[in-house]
């Protein structure tokens, strides 16, 4: 495991300058969506909503908090902050149209380092038929800093809010969760090795997909048209970035109300179960409060029960009960216990999971 940065060819930033790295990272960009009218070059671009609700989010990604150079490949660096973005815009079930992409580098990146990042960003972005429209370049005394913001789209009756589940509301989750986490600690185990011992190879292998999920998430918006072609309008939606637990407890407070979840209905992936136990983790803690999953969490009406069945990959866990009742898990030996938020919090002390 090398540092990313060094055996590049060097072309120091300074050579091009900010108006000609815009250029070098901007030229070759072809337009997707009818909804992108003119898209970076001018002071703004011009986006065109027609009678659809526009929604708009936004990530600041800060090297050392939210990626490490020693083990995060740059053009996964720019995928991830593309599709971590995508997953907010297919958490209120609508789609993304564009995106902006603002930057600040300092001068130990060069234009090679950056154009890699930019890989990886029109990679998602080609992906995900998103159109990149704007963004901004600045310089930055120290580490790398990247902010994207995302513009997405939906029927105004199609939008959905964490605000909304309601009583007897069944909860349901895409993919499986706990992944991303596990692969995090193999990271990170891997690279205190190699702290220790430069010379020394990573143990990368057996640890596929665990590894993928971490450094290379996917956006589920494949459910969010099954949803449609099914005919299922979620009660209410979040994306699973924090842990179960956490994004459970929005869902929960948003909407004033209380939840069971069962701890054997939480989707996990076996190599990651396994992996998990011999890292010492419970499995479940993982999946409740190791984040990163980027899966969609969401309610539905009973009435629907039948159709979600139709869609692969979904697990129902638990149901939504009222507020009095509070927000519980039941373990697998039948005890119910309080879920509490332990997920990723960049503001948290001690935190392991950066
Ligand atoms: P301004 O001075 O009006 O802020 P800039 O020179 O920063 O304009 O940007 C010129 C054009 O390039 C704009 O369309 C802007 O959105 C786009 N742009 C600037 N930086 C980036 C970037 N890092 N990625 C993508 N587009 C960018
Ligand atoms: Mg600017």
């Amino acid at each position: 495991m090398d540092n990313i940065l060094e055996n590049k060819t060097n072309t120091p930033l300074s050579e091009l300058g900010e108006f000609g790295l815009i250029d070098y990272l901007t030229k070759n960009i072809k337009i997707k969506n009818k909804s992108t009218v003119l898209a970076v070059g001018d002071d703004a671009a011009i986006i065109d909503v027609k009678k659809r609700y526009q929604v708009v989010s936004t990530d600041l990604l800060v090297e050392g908090i939210h990626f490490d150079l020693h083990y995060t490949p740059l053009k996964h660096i720019g995928y991830k902050a593309i599709a971590t973005n995508l997953s907010d815009v297919a958490a209120m079930n609508a789609k993304p149209e564009q995106v902006l992409v603002s930057i600040a580098v300092s001068s130990r990146f060069t234009v090679e380092a950056i154009a890699e990042i930019y890989e990886g960003i029109y990679a998602c972005c080609e992906r995900y038929n998103v159109d990149l429209v704007g963004g901004d370049t600045t310089s930055s005394l120290s580490g790398l800093f990247i902010s994207v913001t995302v513009l997405g789209y939906a029927d105004k009756e199609k939008i959905v809010k964490r605000s909304t589940a309601k009583e007897n509301d069944l909860i349901c989750v895409s993919g499986d969760l706990g992944s991303a986490y596990m692969g995090l600690l193999i990271l990170e185990r891997e690279k205190q090795v190699f702290l220790k011992n430069p010379d020394t190879q990573p143990e990368l292998e057996g640890f596929d997909y665990m590894l993928e999920r971490q450094l290379k998430p996917e956006p589920r918006l494949d459910i969010i048209d099954l949803l449609a072609k099914h005919e299922i309008l979620p009660t209410s939606m979040i994306d699973v970035s924090d842990g179960l637990a956490s994004e459970i407890l929005h869902i929960c407070k948003d909407s004033n109300c209380g939840c069971v979840i069962y701890e054997d209905k939480i989707p996990i992936d076996t190599t990651a179960y396994s992996t998990l136990l011999e890292f010492g983790i419970v499995p479940s803690t993982a999946a409740l409060n190791g984040g990163e999953d980027y899966e969609l969490l969401f309610t539905i009406k009973q009435d629907d029960y039948e159709k979600i069945q139709q869609i692969p990959d979904i697990s129902v866990i638990g149901y939504i009960k009222d507020k009095n009742s509070g927000c519980s898990m039941i373990t697998q030996d039948d005890q119910s216990i309080e879920l509490s938020a332990q997920g990723w919090d960049a503001y948290k002390k001690n935190n392991t999971n950066i």
